[in-house]
């Protein structure tokens, strides 16, 4: 029997890397195709206002149909449209559309129709210009700056310097700006010194085990301090239950997010979800 050696494994290793490689370059091609044919939608998950129970902004979460398959998610996708450099004409058309539905609620429901959060990859951050493109959209669609807010990672800003700079540019066009995930990044407090954010967007693990332990609670009540004291507005991610609904409200949450409230949904389908609170006492 041959022997199997070490020269065998690299041979099989590296037809491994060749796999994932051309998996990665023809999920590019079809992504890039897919941005031309338009097979892109955005859903729009609820943020709910927790004294009040009524929906007072919304976050724009891309979906991928492509023709005959079915939907694909961010998480499989949004990494190779980075690395392929993709998510610089995707995001830029994630920008225009969440403003173009932005305007479309602002001219239905006046102030009543809700903020748009807008997440924002790192790659794009690194893109100088970012700020430009987002004071375009804003223009086009007749948007005032306070009606959209990004949402940026920890780890996207601390990425570069470059990064920082965009990120304080955003926040001089008067943009709502918010770091999403917050928490599970490394420099979580070192980074609110330096980027001039208006929401802590507070990870949806934080908020998982709410009603398990004292320690969990006690993580949970100093994020949304944290944010009061800095005078940032705080919301909880990720809420699957009535009772870290209330949970959340009794530890100082003045918005929360989550399954429990709605899923992502369709534009068309978030007036309905505007007329009536959607968490009632
Ligand atoms: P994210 O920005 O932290 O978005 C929240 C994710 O949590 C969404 O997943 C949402 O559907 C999900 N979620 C909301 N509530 C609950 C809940 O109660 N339970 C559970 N288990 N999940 C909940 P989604 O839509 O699959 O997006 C995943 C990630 O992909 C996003 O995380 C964001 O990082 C990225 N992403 C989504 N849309 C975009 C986009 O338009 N541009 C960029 N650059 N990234 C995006
Ligand atoms: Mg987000
Ligand atoms: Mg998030
Ligand atoms: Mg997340």
């Amino acid at each position: 029997a041959a022997k199997y050696t070490g020269a065998d494994r690299a041979r099989e290793h590296s037809s491994a890397l060749d796999a994932t490689a051309q998996h990665h370059a023809e999920l590019s091609a079809a992504l890039r195709r897919g941005l031309e044919l338009g097979e892109f939608r955005l859903l729009y998950q609820p943020i709910v206002e927790l004294p009040s129970g009524l929906v007072t902004g919304v976050e724009a979460l891309i979906r991928w149909h492509p023709v005959d398959q079915p939907v694909v998610s961010p998480a499989e996708f949004i990494p190779v449209a980075e690395h392929s450099g993709l998510i610089i004409d995707l995001g830029a058309w994630i920008l225009d559309q969440a403003c173009a539905d932005a305007a479309a609620w602002q001219r239905e429901h006046g102030a009543a129709g809700p903020r748009v959060n807008i997440n924002v990859s790192a790659r794009q951050l690194l893109d100088p210009d970012l700020p430009g493109l987002v004071a375009g959209a804003l223009h086009r669609h007749g948007l005032t700056p306070d009606r959209i807010t990004i949402e940026i990672t920890e780890t996207a800003v601390f990425a570069g310097g470059a990064a920082l700079e965009t990120v304080r540019e955003l926040r001089e066009l008067g943009v709502g700006l918010a770091l999403d995930d917050f928490g599970t990044g490394h420099s979580s407090l070192t980074l609110l010194r330096t980027c001039p954010v208006t929401t802590l967007k507070v990870d949806k693990s934080f908020i998982d085990d709410l009603n398990g332990t004292a320690e969990q609670e006690a993580i949970a009540s100093s994020l949304s301090t944290i944010a009061s004291t800095l005078g940032l507005r705080a919301v909880a991610e990720g809420v699957e239950t009535r009772d870290q609904a209330d949970r959340l409200h009794a530890l100082g949450y003045r918005y929360a997010q989550g399954y429990y409230f709605a899923r992502p949904v369709p534009a068309a389908d978030i007036t309905a979800l505007l007329t009536a609170p959607v968490l009632t006492p």
